[in-house]
Order: C-alpha cells, then structure tokens, then sequence
C-alpha cells in the first residue's frame, strides 16, 4: 500500500525546478526587512538612524555566519544585509530557493528572540518579516563592485536621510524638506548640515557613514603573564570603508584572493 503510493506521487518531483547557482561564483544572499519603513515607525525608531536597530540587525548577521560556515563576509546598512558565500561552496548544493529561504528564516527568527536584549523597554508589536534573493557574481573585481555598490548607497542615502530629518526637526514639512534637498549635490548637502545645523557630516557615528562589515577575523588571546596562549577565529563587526583596497588588502583571506 505505501509502496504503490510512492510510486504513485514519483511523478510530482518532476515539477520541481532546478534553482542550481552557477558554479565557482561569489553568491551574494541579500536580506531586506518587508515594509520597513512601517516597521520603524511602529516601533519608533529614531530618525534617521535608530542604533539599536542597526546593532540588533549586526547581532542577527553574526549569528547567521556562525551559523552557516561557508558564508565568509556580510554587510549591512539599513534594513538590509548581504551575505557573501565562498565561491566553491557546495551549501545545500547551491539550490537558490533552499539557501536564501534558510538564510532569510534564521535571521528574521533570530530578530524576533534578540529584540528584547536591544529594546528591553520596547514591546515587539508585530512579526517583522524580510525577504531574501540569491545573486552569482562571477569574479572577484565584480564582488568586489557589487559590495561597493551596497556602502556607496548607505553614503547617498545616510546623507540625504540626515538632512531630511534635520529640516523635519526644525519645523519644515516633509513636503518642503524635500523639495529643499530635490537635486541637491553632496557638497550642497554638507554646507547645508553644516551652514544650518552645525553638522560635521564626516564627525557623525562611523558606523552610520559606512554601514557594518561582518566576518571570520583571528584573535589572539594573551594570558596574564603576556604570553600568546591562543589562536582563534570569531566573528566580528567593524566599518571599514570597503570601496577602497586597504582593507582587503589587510584582510586578503576574506575573499581568498
Ligand atoms: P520594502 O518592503 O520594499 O523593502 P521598506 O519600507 O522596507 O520597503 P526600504 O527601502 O527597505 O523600504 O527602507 C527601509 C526603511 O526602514 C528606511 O527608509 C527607514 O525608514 C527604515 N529603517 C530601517 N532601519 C532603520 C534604522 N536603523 N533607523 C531608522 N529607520 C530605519
Ligand atoms: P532537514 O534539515 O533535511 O529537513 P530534518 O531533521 O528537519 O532535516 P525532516 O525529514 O524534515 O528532517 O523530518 C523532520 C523531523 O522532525 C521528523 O523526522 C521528526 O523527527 C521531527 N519532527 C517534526 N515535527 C515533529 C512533531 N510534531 N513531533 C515530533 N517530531 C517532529
Ligand atoms: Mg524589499
Ligand atoms: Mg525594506
Ligand atoms: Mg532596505
Ligand atoms: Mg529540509
């Protein structure tokens, strides 16, 4: 009876389709909390950078890469994070849809059980849930490109967030700080910070200005009497600036290069 059932139900596997990642590629999992902006204001965030929230997103990352060994970087601004997976992995043999919704689950469940140790006065009103995708990126220039990319954003965005709600606190309307900062250049918003609000924009938190990089780093443990005892690895969370070579250069064995 079972048997025949089974051979009865074979057939269905064939709707399945294969979500294999091309081979020998960088994939980059990358994270995004759903409807964020709802999220931040129910819970009350503060504007423009909650950063308790940013360190409950970088609590999440580091339990993700102790999690699943072969993710070997992530970054994270916002409500988002990337997570690098070394090029010849072979997690869950690279079906897409099994990694990222393995991902995605264990940092949206480990969200929910950490919010209290970086809220405790705060109730969680509601299940924050993220979405998740899957991109290969065949070279180590264009990882390289594509994590750039990611931290040029939290630049443009880091900065234009701060002046909007620089002008918001100081009593103009959402409507008329953005048409105050529409078109605006860089430079223009850093006079503007700076003439208006006495904002050093390069003073603020480094971790606002350069998102957050998580990785396997070496520690060396040093007893009492200063001996190195000790040699071992263990995630940590730093901001770097990650667009330029320095720090891959004293990291090379992130990226295996
Ligand atoms: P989607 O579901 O399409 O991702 P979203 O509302 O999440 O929509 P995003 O573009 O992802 O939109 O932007 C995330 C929003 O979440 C930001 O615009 C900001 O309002 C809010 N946010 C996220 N993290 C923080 C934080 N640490 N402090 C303050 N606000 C935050
Ligand atoms: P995988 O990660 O490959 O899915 P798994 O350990 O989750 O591995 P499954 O084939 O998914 O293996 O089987 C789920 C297992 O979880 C069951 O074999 C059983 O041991 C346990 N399990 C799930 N639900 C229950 C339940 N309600 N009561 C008792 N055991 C359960
Ligand atoms: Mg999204
Ligand atoms: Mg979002
Ligand atoms: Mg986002
Ligand atoms: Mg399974």
């Amino acid at each position: 009876e079972q048997n025949v059932n089974n051979i009865k139900h074979e057939y269905l596997k064939l709707f399945q389709y294969e979500n294999k990642l091309l081979p020998f590629t960088w994939v980059v999992i990358r994270i995004d909390g759903s409807h964020f902006h709802r999220f931040s204001e129910v819970q009350g965030f503060e504007k423009p950078n909650d950063e308790q929230a940013l360190k409950l997103m970088n609590s999440c990352a580091v339990a993700v890469l102790e999690e699943f060994n072969d993710l070997v970087f992530a970054y994270g601004v916002s409500d988002e994070y990337s997570f690098v997976l070394k090029q010849n992995s072979q997690l869950y043999q690279r079906r897409a849809s099994e990694i990222v919704s393995a991902v995605v689950s264990f940092f949206s469940s480990t969200y929910v059980i950490r919010w209290k140790e970086f809220f405790p006065k705060k109730e969680l009103k509601y299940p924050p849930n993220f979405d998740g995708r899957a991109v290969c990126y065949p070279s180590y220039e264009i990882i390289r490109d594509y994590l750039a990319w990611r931290q040029v954003d939290c630049h443009i965005n880091n900065q234009y967030n701060t002046c909007f709600w620089m002008l918001v606190k100081s009593g103009k309307s959402t409507r008329e700080a953005q048409s105050l900062l529409k078109g605006t250049q860089t430079q223009e918003k850093n006079q503007m910070l700076s003439q208006l609000f006495g904002i050093d924009y390069n003073a603020l938190p480094v971790i606002f200005r350069n998102g957050s990089s998580v990785f396997w780093d070496k520690e060396t443990m040093v007893t009492d009497n200063g001996v190195v005892a000790n040699s071992h690895k263990k995630v940590v969370v730093e901001h770097p600036n990650i667009i330029e070579d320095n720090f891959w250069g004293a990291h090379r064995f992130i990226l295996e290069v």
